[in-house]
């Protein structure tokens, strides 16, 4: 009797997709994302502006960015789009080629099964060319160390290239190395770490020429909250308080200014003995800076500035954990704790001149350094700080590891060689992926070249001779079309960076070869919208 009938195991509100058609949708996916951001690849690669819904506009050449602000619906895409956030968070660079990574293996994929080679045979021989591209990475990494400043310059330079930010990049590259050398801890052993919160990156977008600043110490774009108070405070004892300086009756009523005692006088003599008494134990603690999370009321501000101390009101909680972090300051919930073991202290507490921000310096305890970026144009601040952000991040990779390759496609290159020679040492079906798995390393010359305007057969064959050769460092010069030796060019990445992309690619590519059944429930708003 039930012969021919279907059984239906799915609620109806999921919709499948099965076998090659499956497998085809999410190959699709990939060669999709990796297509969006392919033309950004590169010192030549192009730029792509984002409107959001609202109408923000964005204008990066930085493929996390672009991915993140693409909201994509397919499920394969958005886990390329989680690679590439991944990438972003763990090495803070190579997203682009990660992503491109992941759009080469499932291309090649698709002619593998095209040639009836299985699955799990694919994902086999990923898994092993991934294995023998992390060998060959480690066989061919340069050491350096913190003395090595100008590898580390170059490092940076590598990273920031390509972003907008052509008039600015020699002078925050060195910025971004100084940064990072000021912050850096040694164990005995002499290991090196970075803590990345030790390095601020802070904007400040206003009326001012586009420049960039490295200040020991922090910065915060806050200023104090009376004009009365002083604009400088050395020697500073500063009280972190996150209770708000005010009482909520008077709040309301004193929205105006009061400049004089009289006008004080006006409030009634109970709120102003209680709100004296905030200034009045902050005075009688020995704080000349108080750093207030909530606000402060007009009042208070008055009889603060009449003693002389610096305050600043609604300082955000992560400015004030970062600042009882840096200066061993402990953030007090009320001014009847303030003493002596809580307070932190810099040299000097400085309102700085052309845009609204304070500046302290010589704190006593850690090593924070603010990188500060001025311009008058946001969305330039923005790039500019993504490329900050990014180059921060690899030369932390980069001398806690103490490792480097060279970039340009001249490690692609020695990868895809090498790769190429060890596969039918494997022999079998498994060969052949692990020969597919070779080939996604010309992705990157040939995108370079590409991107540049020149030709990519020309180059792949010059590369691959060079290579064979024996000269490891050949690579695209960009600007000249031609192979050349990129160590010497300058072009020199963390071996973090690849290696990152290189396992997340092929993970994530080998989890979705082996997808042959896609079940997407539907929620009820999509049924709505679809029916
Ligand atoms: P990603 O998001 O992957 O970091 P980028 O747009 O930053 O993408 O491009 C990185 C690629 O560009 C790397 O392969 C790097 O070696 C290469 N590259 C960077 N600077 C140069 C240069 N001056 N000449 C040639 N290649 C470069
Ligand atoms: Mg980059």
């Amino acid at each position: 009797m039930l012969a021919g009938q279907p059984i239906v195991i799915l609620r109806d509100n999921v919709e499948e997709t099965s076998g090659m058609e499956a497998q085809h949708s999410n190959i699709m996916a990939c060669k999709a994302i990796a297509g969006a951001v392919r033309t950004t690849l590169g010192p030549r690669g192009m730029d792509k502006m984002l409107v959001s819904p609202s109408g923000d506009v964005v204008i990066t050449n930085d493929g996390a960015t672009i991915l993140h602000e693409l909201s994509v619906e397919h499920p394969a895409a958005k886990m390329v789009v989680s690679v590439a956030e991944a990438q972003d968070d763990e090495v803070g660079d190579g997203t682009t080629t990660a992503t491109i990574f992941i759009g080469a293996l499932m291309e090649e994929a698709e002619i593998l099964l095209k040639k009836g080679v299985h699955p799990t045979i694919i994902a086999k021989g990923y898994n092993l060319g991934m294995r023998k591209a992390l060998e060959v990475l480690k066989e061919n990494a340069i050491s350096a160390g913190p003395e090595n400043k100008d590898i580390l310059v170059k490092v940076a330079e590598t990273a920031v290239t390509g972003k907008s930010i052509e008039s600015m990049r020699e002078s925050i590259t060195k910025i971004i190395v100084d940064a990072v050398l000021d912050v850096i801890q040694k164990d005995e052993a002499g290991k090196i770490t970075v803590d990345e919160d030790d390095v601020r990156i802070k904007t400040i977008v206003g009326d001012s020429l586009d420049q960039a600043e490295l200040v020991t110490g922090f910065v915060i774009d806050k200023t104090r909250c009376d004009v009365g108070m002083p604009k400088k405070v050395e020697n500073a004892v500063i009280a972190l308080i996150s209770q708000p300086l005010e009482i909520k009756k008077t709040e309301t009523k004193s929205k105006i200014k009061i400049t004089s005692a009289e006008q004080v006088d006006a409030f009634s003599q109970k709120e102003k003995e209680n709100l004296k008494v905030f200034a009045d134990k902050i005075k009688a603690s020995g704080a000349n800076v108080v750093l207030c999370q909530k606000g402060i009321a007009d009042a208070v501000q008055y009889f603060l500035s009449h003693e002389n101390i610096l305050a600043i009101q609604d300082v955000p909680e992560k400015d004030m954990k970062a600042f009882s972090r840096a200066l061993g300051a402990t953030i007090v919930t009320s001014v009847n704790d303030l003493d002596d073991s809580v307070f932190g202290n810099a040299e000097l507490v400085e309102e700085l001149k052309d845009i609204k921000a304070t500046k302290f310096t010589g704190c006593k305890n850690g090593k924070t350094v603010s990188i500060l970026i001025k311009g008058s144009n946001q969305i330039f601040v923005d790039e500019l700080e993504r490329a900050a952000y990014d180059g921060v991040r690899v030369v932390m990779d980069a001398l806690e590891d103490g490792l480097f390759v060279v970039g340009a496609g001249a490690i692609d290159t020695e990868l895809n060689l090498r790769i190429s020679e060890y596969a039918p040492t494997v022999g079998g079906r498994i060969q052949l992926a692990i020969e597919s798995f070779a080939k996604i390393f010309e992705t990157i010359p040939n995108t370079l070249a590409e991107n540049s305007g020149h030709d990519p057969i020309d180059i792949l064959v010059d590369l691959k001779a060079e290579h064979s050769s024996g000269k490891k460092h050949a690579g695209v010069n960009v600007y000249t079309g031609k192979v050349a030796d990129m160590y010497e060019g300058g072009v020199i990445e963390p071996m973090r960076v690849k290696k990152q992309a290189i396992e997340s690619a092929s993970e994530t590519a080998s989890l979705l070869i082996r997808v042959d059944d896609m079940m997407v429930s539907k929620s009820a708003a999509q049924m709505a919208r679809s029916h």
